[in-house]
């Protein structure tokens, strides 16, 4: 019996990707699984209809989930969506169900089997399934071309018969997936380019991509090689001690983050106010509360002489490339629960698929997410 994948339109505000792309849809009929795509799913990655060769089209989500046993998806389907499911329906997507206790009551209710991308380990061997690098690549490469259209400057250093204009200097805060590719799309648009990393091994590849590296007294990195949360004092300091490299910045790109916590606040109003007017900063971690402390998550505000851009969902800007690197990490992910037949046998042995494994015949299997869930019941 062949695996049945279905694919149905996204229908979060403002997303524009779709969880499959042609190349992929032909690597899952070579394994034998029968692709069920919902018509005008790819319509806002641009890609139509007509180019999902190989998959069956179906005209509504209801005949799409009457079709398949697995659903792709890139962000979570709302209650409703889930209530629309078969019973022990498979869903893989980027579910972030801490943000979404609802969503994930009704997986439980339908005994949905669900997998978070966003929970797959960050080990070597998941590096081809981890969405939340491929995407965060989208969105720093995003962020310094939102940097150069919004700045009053240009980015790189022009001889003209008018005189010679002075490259725009970038700053960069974080040098993770999405910094290291800030850093070097600023670089190719002739931008002269420094960062800064709390974790000390940045320093290298801040430097391999021709960029200088900002050092402050300030480090703080986990056992595991991640960021940890700063203390209210190292804070200060950072804030203190990088408000001087700041302040000659044309563009900032900001793009800290925490694993499981707010944004941290790097870049207070003071810093702000001491910047060049026509400075812009470009805050990509506005998702999650922002990294400069006057960010308005989706809105894109003036303070002073300062453009301040929080901007949302960074990667749908980019859909046709975002879509295919998804669907990329989700094919490679798939592959952990099928064997050479296309049948669905996971391996619940295999650190990926249970670190993935949100819930499971009612019960929720993610343990942060079911401590989570007791802190949430045990407020209410
Ligand atoms: P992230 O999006 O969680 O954070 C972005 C960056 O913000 C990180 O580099 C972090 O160090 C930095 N940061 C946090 N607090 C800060 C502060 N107060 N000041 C300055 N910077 C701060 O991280 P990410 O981009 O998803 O991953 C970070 C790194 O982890 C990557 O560059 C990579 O080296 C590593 N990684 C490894 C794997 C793997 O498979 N081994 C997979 C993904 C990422």
């Amino acid at each position: 019996m062949p695996l049945k994948l279905g694919i149905p339109r996204e229908t979060a505000k403002g997303e524009r990707r779709v969880a499959i792309n042609p190349t992929v849809i032909s690597k899952l009929t070579k394994l034998g699984v029968e692709v069920y795509v919902e018509q005008g799913a790819g319509e806002s990655a641009l890609i139509p209809d007509s180019h999902f060769t190989g998959a069956i089209l179906v005209s509504s989500l209801e005949e799409l989930y009457d079709s398949s046993n697995i659903i792709w998806r890139v962000q979570a389907p709302t209650s409703d969506e889930v209530n629309g499911m078969r019973d022990g329906t498979v869903l893989i997507g980027t579910l972030m169900a801490h943000n979404n206790i609802a969503m994930l009551k009704s997986l439980q209710e339908k005994k949905v089997t669900s997998y978070s991308m966003e929970l797959i380990p960050r080990i070597a061997r998941a590096q081809s399934m981890d969405v939340i690098s491929s995407q965060a690549a989208i969105a720093g490469y995003k962020a310094a071309i939102m940097g150069a259209d919004i700045a009053p400057r240009f980015f790189p250093m022009l001889m003209t018969t008018a005189g010679t204009i002075r490259p725009s200097k970038v700053i960069v805060i974080g040098a993770g997936v999405a910094g290291l590719e800030a850093i070097a799309t600023a670089k190719r648009l002739g931008a002269v380019v420094e960062a800064y990393d709390v974790r000390p091994e940045a320093k290298e590849h801040i430097e391999s991509l021709g960029a200088k590296a900002i050092e402050l007294s300030i480090s703080s990195v986990s056992k595991e090689g991640y960021a940890v949360d700063l203390s209210t004092e190292e804070r200060e300091q950072q804030q203190q001690e990088l408000a001087d490299h700041i302040t000659s910045a044309d563009v900032l790109i900001t793009t800290a983050q925490v694993l499981g916590k707010p944004a941290p606040k790097i870049i207070p109003q003071s810093t702000v106010e001491a910047m060049k007017d026509g400075a812009v900063i470009i805050d990509l971690a506005a998702e999650d509360g922002g990294n400069c402390s006057l960010t308005k998550p989706g809105e894109t505000i003036k303070h002073g002489g300062v453009v301040i851009h929080g901007p949302l969902n960074v990667a749908s800007q980019v859909p046709i490339h975002a879509s295919e690197m998804y669907a990329k990490n989700l094919f490679n992910f798939t592959q952990l629960l099928i064997d050479k037949n296309g049948n669905y046998t996971p391996d619940y042995e295999d650190e990926i698929v249970i670190g993935a494994l949100l819930t499971k015949d009612g019960e929720v299997m993610h343990e942060g997410t079911v401590e989570l869930l007791n802190k949430v019941l045990g407020e209410n």
